[in-house]
């Protein structure tokens, strides 16, 4: 298949609205990672993601929509909690589980009862979503178990030849993936930690929010028991930014590239830049990771930053690196 990569503007708009009703994906920017849609009324469209990315059929997507009002067509009921969500962090960074309407298919939900919906704020998501004026089924618009892509060039090189369309838009603001936050349940839960965080949701909902208990699998995202945003070579994580044992492992690993933040670029060569913060080392850790697979044969990760925001990160980098710390 040839796979066009256009600039977003009305042309490429148009075709993407009839690449979506005529049952093809399209990779379209969000302000979180870029997406790979599919109408979410068309099973045999959303198989197509699932083909593309090499998805486990068990793993199910999230509903894209441009507003609010939408959500009464994909969810069987708003909650309270639900429409405080929606009224004060949507659109944003996050998404919701709620019990699913009929029409919403299985492989969309992988089986499950329930939906996940969210609303993204990034203008040419918006856009996308308008012009198509579909509700829009998107996992990460990479290859399954890869980094997830945060600019138009991580998808082309995952998926080109997969997919017919690649809405080029501006790379990632946030970076890393919605938090994903179930309300289906006796208390809120967060199934995936993201940059709008457990504090920021507890205000909200003016309750406690949890997080799931790791011993309970029914209580599990069903995405979180596969391997996730792993590059291509072998990659560690060090998280107590103890120079002594980096040092050890640069010894050992004299080719390896290091992924930290700025304060540690004295350690290698082969330095690829975090920032400062945790929003720097959300924004730009997968693209990082794409980076240093290409020159490097191993890569160390260094992600000893503490906060709400900075654990969302440790969350994907722990996953990067397959638990390996060192
Ligand atoms: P991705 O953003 O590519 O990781 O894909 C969407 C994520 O949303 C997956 O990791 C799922 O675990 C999560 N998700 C989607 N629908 C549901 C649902 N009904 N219940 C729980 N988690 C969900
Ligand atoms: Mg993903």
């Amino acid at each position: 298949m040839k796979t066009l990569a256009l600039d977003i503007n009305e042309e490429s708009l148009s075709l993407a609205k009839k690449f979506i009703e005529q049952g093809e994906t399209v990779a379209f920017p969000t302000e979180t990672v870029y997406g790979l849609g599919a109408n979410a009324f068309d099973e045999n469209a959303v198989k197509k993601i699932f083909a593309a990315k090499g998805r486990p059929s068990d793993n199910p997507l999230i509903v894209h929509i441009a507003d609010a009002s939408l959500i009464e067509n994909i969810a069987a009921e708003v909650s309270s909690d639900a429409k405080k969500i929606i009224s004060s962090l949507m659109p944003g960074p996050i998404t919701v589980v709620l019990n699913k309407q009929k029409c919403i298919p299985d492989c969309v939900t992988g089986g499950l009862p329930t939906v996940a919906v969210r609303m993204p704020s990034s203008p040419e998501a918006q856009t996308f979503l308008r012009a198509v004026n579909l509700p829009v089924c998107a996992p990460s618009a990479n290859t399954s178990s890869r980094p997830s892509p945060t600019s138009w060039v991580h998808v082309a090189e995952d998926l080109d030849g997969k997919i017919p369309l690649i809405l080029k838009g501006a790379d990632c603001n946030i970076g890393i993936e919605s938090t994903v936050l179930d309300l289906t349940r006796d208390v809120p839960l967060i199934l995936r930690p993201g940059m709008i965080t457990k504090s920021e949701i507890e205000r909200v909902l003016c309750k406690k929010v949890f997080y799931p208990d790791k011993t309970d699998k029914t209580m599990n995202s069903p995405g979180i028991r596969y391997k996730h945003y792993a590059p291509n070579c072998e990659t560690y994580l060090n998280v107590d930014g103890n120079t002594e044992s980096i040092t050890e492992f640069l010894r050992q690993n004299p080719a390896a590239g290091v992924v930290a933040r700025d304060c540690y670029q004295n350690l290698a060569d082969k330095f690829f830049s975090l920032g400062k913060d945790a929003y720097s080392g959300a924004q730009q850790v997968f693209a990082k990771l794409r980076e240093a697979e290409k020159v490097c044969d191993r890569i160390i990760i260094v992600w000893d930053l503490k906060g709400e925001e900075a654990d969302s990160v440790l969350n994907r980098v722990l996953k990067s690196c397959g638990g390996k710390i060192v």
